[in-house]
């Protein structure tokens, strides 16, 4: 026993950890130029009202389309990122992307198309934050409206004084703040009554234990409840059936999001979906929830 556990086993252990190190190793080697080298791109995945079935807007969802590599999610660097400091240039760019994008879906369309975009708690805690937000929304002409920051749960852990007044100053420029994965950040919800927060998005694990669950229901129900209550608008992403769609209108969760409706698209292929005014559950026959 002690005998395969030697020898052959450790040598396979180690061969495995310093492969994977020396991905690590190159990940970050290429991530330092991805940026100028224009490999980073957004997608965009559409918001609907679940109520009107009208389009309200999109979530910006970094790729990185490495020239060897293919595409890689968001999960596989945007932690690389953050720890090698790269997450201030990689998110002033994708700020200022979406708030282009935005503008010129503004402009294009008759109706507003909101534009959400994720934060990273480095990013937050950055002192220039406000600073690159208003400068963003001056340069791009964006109204501050239409710009939604989406900070995870997991953030509003920390409720130090600089947070909070980083908060206020944001909402003082106009723009809206989401909290995303609600409800698995173990924080007090003493927060959402204190701070100036937009909407709650709730966490997609709710949403794939929803049929199967009970409680999940019941705790998708309050949440919902603890929105309307508090005047936070509330969003179910992670989507994926008609039965969850439906279960979300009925609720009243105001926005919903997901692969029934749409995966996330570069923005050409998503603007087709901005102008579509049905998204009932009946009408979904011929969607575009399958495209790849
Ligand atoms: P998130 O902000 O919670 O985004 C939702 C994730 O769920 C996205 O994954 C999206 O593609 C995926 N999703 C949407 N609908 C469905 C569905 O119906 N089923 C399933 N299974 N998944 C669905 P993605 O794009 O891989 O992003 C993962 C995370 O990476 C994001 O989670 C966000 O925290 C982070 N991220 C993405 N873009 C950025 C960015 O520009 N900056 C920062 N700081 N983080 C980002
Ligand atoms: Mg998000
Ligand atoms: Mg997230
Ligand atoms: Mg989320």
């Amino acid at each position: 026993h002690s005998k395969i556990l030697g020898g052959n086993n450790y040598k396979f252990f180690t061969s495995c950890m310093s492969r994977s190190l020396e991905e690590r190793v190159n990940l970050e080697r290429d991530l330092h130029s991805a940026l100028k080298n224009d490999e980073l791109v957004l997608h965009y995945q559409p918001q609907i009202d679940s109520q009107t079935g009208h389009v309200f807007g999109a979530e910006a969802l970094i790729r990185w389309e490495h020239p060897k590599r293919g595409l890689i999610p968001p999960n596989q660097f945007i932690p690389i990122a953050e720890e090698t400091g790269l997450i201030i240039p990689i998110g002033e760019w994708v700020l200022r992307m979406a708030c282009m994008q935005a503008e010129e879906w503004n402009r294009k369309y008759d109706h507003p198309v909101h534009i959400a975009v994720n934060l990273s708690i480095k990013q937050f805690v950055n002192n220039d934050i406000v600073k690159t937000v208003e400068r963003t929304l001056h340069e791009t002409g964006l109204d501050p409206e239409i710009l939604e920051l989406e900070l995870t749960e997991s953030i509003f852990l920390e409720n130090t004084e600089s947070m909070i007044s980083t908060l206020n100053k944001l909402q003082k420029l106009g723009v809206r703040i989401s909290i995303d994965d609600f409800g698995t950040g173990y924080s007090s919800l003493s927060y959402l009554k204190d701070l100036p927060i937009d909407s709650i998005k709730i966490d997609q694990s709710f949403i794939r234990d929803l049929c199967e669950n009970k409680k999940t229901a019941s705790i998708i129900s309050a949440i919902i409840t603890l929105a309307k209550n508090l005047d936070l608008k509330s969003v179910a992403e992670g989507v994926e059936t008609p039965e969850q769609f439906n279960y979300f209108k009925m609720e009243g969760c105001d926005l919903v999001q997901g692969y029934y409706f749409s995966r996330p698209l570069p923005a050409n292929q998503i603007e087709a979906l901005l102008d579509r005014t049905e998204w009932g559950a009946g009408t979904m026959n011929n969607n575009f929830a399958t495209v790849k």
